[in-house]
């Protein structure tokens, strides 16, 4: 042979190639059964390019997938670590957000912001630095669009400050948020600040301007102060009903301002701890199902042995459901997934999935200005979960991220 015609096989051999490898790339559909959340119909969803092509409905499912239900998958927009890795901790590495997102995608989250919350400055830069990295990761970046910063611009007080270290809480600093953000390769996607603290409004429309959303937490403002908020552009309210003291005045406190302004989205932790089964139906009510988000608030503890662990500077107890500090005896933060919320709330409110599923997942993604996802409607991405639903618990057998299958339960 000469080498003019092994030059062409190699060329012909690499043509060929690649046309198998484009045909497969456009033809590449996939199809996945579920009974629809909201109707509890069976549908096929086809999955092409990563995203939703088609949701069409079949005449029943397959013996196999026959209780499967298909939803959205999971949005949680304040989470601080799963599984004993801290997203703010020292110690966090790309390995440690690796195994985390891993960990949350066997919940069924496929979307969240890794938060972060009030510390020093030096402290804070480097957790943003190293969180930027999941950016551009190709394994992870598609379900961190970014991060919540809570704090450091928040009340001092106690029990409004709840778990935030009083020796970091400082005023809002136009300039320090700009150097955390560019740290953060603009990754800052939301705030939690308290709107009382001097500066706080002026830093609010700086912020809404910026396209950071602005949440309420962690405060004790007036009925002026958050209308004033409001006004400057603040659209939600962090965990509503906690990082409030414990004894407030019945007229004059900060939840009934929250609570009655339809500006307001509030997001709440349903994990039937951080509040009561009357306070999630009470806010429920007044917000309804387009204005609540479910949201976990869990800690790195989240998922591992109940018992006693050394986290930053101080010493926590968790249980089996909640972290707590055990010598003020007050809550730290949650240990459940954002699932349990979803259970939750249908049976502290008598809601139906398809109200749960728009909390966990359609509220969340709309308030980030995340338009690409958060409802199983064509032309979204293909971010799915297949699960079981057993006496309100919710039990998730498959998870898709950008119509690529990144969690399967083993039978
Ligand atoms: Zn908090």
């Amino acid at each position: 042979m000469n080498n003019k015609k092994v030059s062409f096989k190699i060329v012909l051999g690499i043509f060929l190639l690649l046309s198998i490898f484009f045909m497969n790339e456009s033809n590449g559909q996939e199809t996945v059964e579920g009974l629809h959340f909201a109707t509890g119909k069976p549908v096929q969803v086809t999955i092409q390019d990563g995203k939703i092509l088609k949701v069409k409905s079949i005449e029943k499912l397959s013996v196999e997938n026959k209780n499967l239900i298909i939803a959205p998958g999971l949005i949680d927009i304040q989470i601080n670590g799963y599984m004993g890795v801290d997203f703010a901790g020292p110690d966090l590495t790309l390995d440690g957000l690796h195994k985390a997102t891993r960990e949350l995608w066997a919940n069924g989250v496929t979307t969240f912001l890794p938060t972060v919350i009030t510390n020093s400055h030096d402290r804070l830069i480097k957790s943003f630095t190293v969180l930027a990295q999941t950016l551009d990761d190709p394994e992870i970046r598609n379900s961190i669009p970014g991060f919540h910063l809570e704090g450091p611009y928040i009340s001092p007080v106690q029990g409004y400050r709840g778990a935030h270290l009083e020796k970091y809480i400082r005023k809002p600093d136009w300039n320090e948020f700009l150097e955390l953000q560019k740290v953060a390769h603009n990754g800052i996607k939301l705030i939690t600040l308290a709107p009382e603290i001097e500066g706080a409004i002026a830093f609010t429309h700086k912020c809404v301007k910026s396209g950071v959303v602005v949440s309420l937490g962690h405060h004790n403002g007036s009925a002026e102060e958050i209308t004033e908020a409001v006004d400057a552009g603040a659209s939600l309210c962090t965990h509503l009903g906690n990082g409030c003291a414990n004894m407030i005045n019945r007229h004059h406190n900060p939840i009934w301002p929250q609570l009655s302004d339809d500006r307001l989205s509030i997001s709440i932790i349903a994990d039937g701890y951080h509040l009561t089964k009357e306070e999630v139906r009470s806010f429920y009510k007044a917000k309804g199902v387009a204005r609540t988000i479910l949201i976990s608030d869990a800690l790195d503890l989240a998922g591992l042995p109940p018992g006693e662990y050394v986290r930053g500077e101080r010493k926590v107890l968790l249980t089996q459901h909640v972290v707590k500090f055990p010598a003020e005896n007050v809550l730290a933060g949650a240990a459940s997934p954002v699932s349990v919320g979803v259970g939750n709330i249908m049976k502290f409110t008598q809601c139906s999935l398809e109200n749960a599923i728009q909390m966990a997942c359609t509220n969340p993604a709309k308030i980030l200005g995340l338009n690409d996802r958060g409802k199983l409607k064509p032309g979204l991405r293909a971010d799915l979960i297949l699960f079981t639903l057993d006496d309100f618990k919710v039990n998730i057998k498959k998870t898709y991220v950008k119509g690529e299958l990144v969690f399967e339960k083993q039978k």
